[in-house]
């Protein structure tokens, strides 16, 4: 096992990271402060499927995207007994993402069977919203807390053109039902990118006028195949110059401080000034996610599990541990699905191995994440 740092490959050339059996590892007890230590994550992402219904230019290729077998996928159950071990381990908010986790069947009975669960305090979900709008009120009234839709233009026909075929007015419909149906605070992630829609950052920052929505501005990130994935560098628009766009329409930004609310994340948050001729407070607030120019590493608070049950530590080239074969039984000795000895005799149960193994996934977190990755969006979920 070995925690990454910075190597740079080229971009397009993937890089094969160790999936490690995470009965085979032991946990460092000397490890208990920093973002390596199981008790600073705060956030599970689980991503449910790696399919979906839009082929977005900075996420995936246009064609030959193969997409996972569906003995591959962790069931419901699956999930849940991870999810309950995550619990135990002190995590309370947890995100459900993909692929587009809207093209997973019953997601909503999914949510239900989470939201039971003693401990969960905070279910969220990050969806490009396409068929978000008539599942909303089963995924309300199943107990989804939050929602994060991504839109990366406000113009119809080019929203149409960034996500090779997406719907704008679907998606619109969605975020206004998701504020009438009383989600708090929405969050829609634009993906800013050179030439492509970055002239738009003022008119998105416009929206929080009078919309309660939070939206912010990601930093393309070069992961996996992409259709920017042979010139990222130029796609890549810093923070500081989307900022600077802003604030050449809307005046300086005002910073949020915001060291206790639900799900603290990694975005920086700011808000447009009063209204500088009614004097009313902006209804809505801006986030910046950063990880190119600004990487978070040392505050980084989450772990991420992919649809086929990798945790993993990193969005970027971090190191996974692979659940499945404690979830499916693929390692026990004895046939025996819910518990096995361990070295000192006690028993030892499939969520206890969850937890070990979870412990071990987030001390493989990296110094500092390098600007590239081996694995597509898609997969890992954002
Ligand atoms: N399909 C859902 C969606 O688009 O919201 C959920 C999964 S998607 C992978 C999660 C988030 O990652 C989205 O907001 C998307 O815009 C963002 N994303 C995908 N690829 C990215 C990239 N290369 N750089 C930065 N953000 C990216
Ligand atoms: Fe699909 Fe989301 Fe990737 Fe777009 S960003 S292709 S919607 S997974």
């Amino acid at each position: 096992m070995t925690t990454s740092t910075c190597a740079k490959p080229h971009p397009s050339q993937p890089v094969s990271l160790p999936v490690l059996a995470a009965p085979e590892l032991q946990a460092n007890p000397n490890a208990i402060t920093g973002p390596r230590t199981i008790a600073a994550v705060k956030m599970l992402r689980i991503s449910v499927t790696d399919v979906c219904n839009l082929r977005c230019v900075y996420c995936m290729p246009e064609e030959g995207v193969e997409w996972l077998p569906h003995s591959a996928i962790l069931s419901f159950e699956e999930i849940a007994a991870v999810v309950r071990a995550s619990v135990r381990l002190g995590i309370r908010h947890f995100k459900l993402t993909g692929g587009e986790p809207t093209a997973r069947r019953d997601l909503p009975l999914l949510v239900e069977m989470l939201h039971r669960i003693p401990g969960v305090e905070d279910l969220s979900l990050t969806t490009n919203g396409i068929l978000l709008a008539p599942l909303l009120p089963r995924l309300k009234a199943a107990g989804l807390t939050r929602l994060t839709i991504s839109l990366d233009s406000l113009r119809p026909d080019r929203f149409a053109s960034i996500t090779r075929g997406g719907n704008f007015d679907r998606v619109w419909r969605a975020i206004q039902d998701a504020l009438a149906l009383g989600f708090a605070r929405v969050k829609l992630n634009v993906v800013i990118m050179r030439g492509i829609n970055d002239d738009e950052a003022a008119d998105f920052a416009d929206l929080t006028r009078t919309l309660p929505l939070t939206v912010r501005f990601i930093e393309f990130m070069p992961l996996g195949r992409s259709g920017l994935t042979d010139h990222p560098e130029s796609a890549m628009v810093r923070e500081e110059e989307t900022r600077a766009r802003i604030e050449a329409r809307h005046g300086p930004l005002v910073p949020i401080p915001r060291h206790t609310e639900t799900g603290v994340g990694p975005a920086n948050v700011w808000s447009l000034r009063n209204d500088p001729v009614l004097s009313t407070p902006p209804a809505g607030r801006l986030g910046f996610i950063s990880a190119m120019s600004h990487p978070f590493c040392e505050t980084c608070n989450r772990l991420r599990m992919t649809p086929e049950g990798l945790m993993r530590s990193c969005l970027f080239e971090g190191g996974e541990v692979d659940l499945k074969p404690i979830l499916r039984g693929d390692t026990l000795n004895h046939g025996d699905t819910e518990t096995r000895s361990t070295p000192r005799g006690n028993l030892e149960s499939v969520e206890d191995r969850i937890i070990s193994a979870m412990t071990t996934s987030v001390q493989m977190k990296p110094e500092v994440h390098s600007l590239h990755g081996n694995q597509a969006m898609n997969r890992i979920g954002g």
